[in-house]
């Protein structure tokens, strides 16, 4: 589509003045408030305007009793029937009400003062709105919002939706609706509001700003119900669109900018073909096509910014290894940062045996590297002899100066925030130059997301395993057969095998997993006498940890019992079989991350989750996909719809979980679009572009530029 650019000799409106005015403005804005919603990000009108209802309430009817589902919210009327008021283990308020239904619904309070409790008079009438959940005699409603009706009061039923604003801390919902309206009432027209192009709006059937805005905020009686509740309405899609299209201008932005950056070429292959020489396998096509991406970046003089998906065990360290080997045939240096010591150590490891043969030295910075060794090592780094520096966030600290850094490889990003990416970015600078950033993640990202997600990165897949690698196959068992698997496990290791048994609590802390971890591995070692069982968790002391897995690597032990800190990177050919006790409690990510530490050599594995029954319909549709399929991408595609893009990406990683109105999941559709009307808006109007980047993302432009 071509852009359609403003008729010429027409300035380009300034921003809204009503927009950008303060909301001290507003009646009922004292300091206090101010500062609450300030904490919010919200200080202008226009965040009040694109302060967008996270749902609404439909009190525009009545549900007899009899009609309640589970789960959907409704409203009901009735009269009371019986009180009851407990004590037991908190203060508890049960009001029942009955209908002409001739069903009984309980109504039920946590909070309540007693005024409130004494107003539930048997006999008085009700009319209460909330979402009904089975109670022990039938539906009931927590925290009901409710009426109280005189005998013959008339009151006549609500004749639109009723807005649900996002909470704020510290402002009650009703004084949120009330500051959102009167920012509403100060909505311009669209000639001083209106960014958007009107033949696109025409095209796509999009309705302009102030209308959307209105009818979203205040949804008109005739309004399709249906589709505003399901996110899918015209006024709605319109907002997500301008939103995704800002999304997009602000982090395509950055990229351009980048493009003015200066970066040191990195061309001379000859150490790089060397180690190819030397490997003990040949790349697969995929690695080498992603190769051949990074080196053609790498050779030219602005910096690199490219994202390596590749699903566990695909061999994206050696990919990382050869791109550092295009540094030091330079004489500059790169850097390689895991998120985990465990992983870094790794990562020193493989490096060392590829690397220090071809006369290249490595420095390793990590936490515990202190004293003597850490100035010795600080000292190589900052006069050059260092070519490839390894470690953790240790590599970013003050005090950590380069002599030359042209190259920050970042492993599993995802672990990362985009400001330690940038501290790492930050550390060139030599003659204003920055260094090329490479980075890799093992949690693929389904296509549509990383559209979005990625808009300012370029993004290579190794979607190829190694040759030889035999798939592993995944079993679910429920708790109770714990036993038939210690035996199992008896047997495997009888034949040579090694096993992990990772423990998973969530939402405890790391000294519980710990403890937990040290339970089950005093369990196993006493159901499993003649086997050598070796313990690993996020509490040891980081040199127990690694000779725990250095046991475990070179076979001193067969069975490893393990916290998730071996989620991330571990390699053990030989590890063959893996349980992951309480599973149904784990993300699909995070399992799929476990279990690729399984099934890396030619032995044929298995990997067993063990959950506690009964299981929820979203667990069992986890575990049902880990049976069924191995491929990350497949399981990311599956994650993305069960859990939606802001749990996927995390607020961490990107601006993402930021969306107001944009749901990548159920928008996805429109990014095509918005990425054709962005790089034309670049193009031919970036002061158009500037302004919906101000509108919608503003602040968190920084982040975008990690
Ligand atoms: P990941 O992509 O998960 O980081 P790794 O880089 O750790 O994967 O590689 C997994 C294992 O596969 C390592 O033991 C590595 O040496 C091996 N490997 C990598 N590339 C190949 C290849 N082309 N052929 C055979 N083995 C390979
Ligand atoms: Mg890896």
């Amino acid at each position: 589509m071509a852009t359609p650019r403003r008729p010429t000799g027409q300035p380009a409106p300034d921003l809204a003045p009503a927009g950008a005015s303060p909301l001290s403005t507003l009646a009922g804005v004292g300091p206090r408030i101010a500062e609450k919603l300030a904490a919010r990000g919200l200080g202008t009108l226009q965040d009040l305007w694109l302060q967008l209802p996270r749902g609404y309430e439909d009190r525009t009817a009545l549900t007899p009793m009899r009609a309640l589902q589970p789960g959907v919210a409704a409203q009901v009327e009735g009269r009371v029937e019986a009180v009851e008021r407990g004590f037991r283990y908190r203060p508890m308020l049960r009001v029942a009400l009955g209908d002409d239904s001739r069903t009984t619904v309980v109504l039920r309070f946590f909070h309540f003062r007693a005024a409130q409790a004494a107003q539930f008079q048997p006999g008085v009438r009700v009319r209460a709105y909330g979402t009904p959940r089975p109670g022990q005699r039938g539906l009931e409603i927590v925290h009901p919002s409710y009426t109280l009706l005189g005998d013959d009061d008339d009151a006549g039923l609500g004749d639109r939706l009723d807005p649900v604003y996002p909470t704020v801390d510290g402002v009650g919902p009703a004084t949120m609706k009330r500051l959102i309206a009167q920012a509403l009432d100060r909505l311009p027209g669209d000639d001083v509001l209106e960014l958007l192009p009107a033949p696109l709006l025409r095209a796509q059937r999009l309705p302009g700003l102030r209308e959307a805005l209105l009818t979203v905020h205040r949804p008109p009686r005739d309004a399709d119900v249906s589709a505003l509740l399901a996110g899918t309405h015209p006024a709605q899609r319109r907002l997500a669109f301008e939103e995704l299209l800002a999304h997009h201008l602000s982090m395509r932005g950055q990229r351009l900018a980048r493009q003015g950056d200066a970066a040191a070429p990195l061309a001379d292959d000859r150490l790089a073909a060397r180690l190819r020489e030397r490997l003990p396998f040949t790349l697969t096509a995929a690695q080498e096509r992603v190769l051949a991406e990074v080196r053609a970046d790498l050779a030219r003089p602005v910096p690199m910014l490219r994202l390596v998906q590749g699903d566990v065990g695909s061999g994206k360290t050696v990919v990382a290894a050869m791109a550092a080997l295009l540094a030091a045939a330079e004489g500059r240096q790169a850097a390689l940062m895991a998120p985990t010591e465990l992983l870094a150590e790794q990562h020193l490891g493989n490096l060392r045996a590829w690397l220090e043969p071809l006369g290249v030295e490595l420095a390793w910075l990590a936490g515990k590297v202190t004293g003597r060794g850490r100035s010795a090592a600080l000292a190589r780094v900052a006069d050059g002899r260092a070519r490839v520096v390894v470690g953790t966030h240790a590599l970013m600290q003050q005090g950590v100066a380069f002599h030359d850094l042209a190259l920050a490889i970042i492993d599993e990003q995802h672990r990362f925030g985009v400001h330690q990416r940038l501290a790492l970015r930050d550390k060139g600078g030599e003659g204003g130059r920055v260094p090329h950033q490479l980075v890799m993640t093992a949690t693929p990202i389904p296509r549509t997301l990383a559209m979005a997600a990625y808009a300012d990165l370029d993004v290579s897949a190794i979607d190829e395993l190694p040759p030889g690698r035999t798939p592993v196959q995944t079993v679910v068992l429920a708790e109770g057969r714990r036993p038939e698997l210690i035996e199992r496990i008896r047997a495997a290791c009888a034949e040579g095998r090694q096993a992990y048994w990772v423990c998973t609590i969530i939402d405890e802390s790391d000294e519980v997993v710990a403890q937990a971890a040290q339970a089950t591995f005093e369990a196993l070692s006493a159901a499993l006498p003649g086997l050598r069982v070796g313990l690993v968790h996020g509490r040891m002391k980081a040199a127990e940890k690694q000779a725990a897995m250095a046991g475990f690597t070179q076979g001193d032990v067969d069975l490893l019992v393990a916290t998730t800190v071996i989620e991330v990177g571990v390699d053990v050919p030989n590890a063959s079989l893996m349980v992951i006790e309480n599973a149904e409690r784990l993300g699909l990510a995070q399992l799929h991350q476990l279990r690729g530490r399984v099934g890396r050599g030619s032995e044929a594995s298995t990997c067993v989750l063990l959950y506690q029954p009964p299981l929820s319909r979203m667990a069992r549709e986890r575990l049902e996909t880990m049976r069924a399929t191995s491929d990350g991408f497949v399981i990311a595609e599956k994650d993305l719809e069960l859990r939606g893009p802001g749990e996927l990406l995390g607020t961490r990683q990107t601006g993402l979980a930021a969306f107001r109105v944009a749901d990548l999941a159920r928008d996805a559709g429109m990014l095509p679009l918005v990425h054709e009307l962005g790089e034309g808006l670049l193009r031919d109007d970036p002061a158009l572009a500037a302004r919906l980047v101000a509108r919608w993302v503003g602040g968190a432009t920084r982040y975008a530029s990690a």
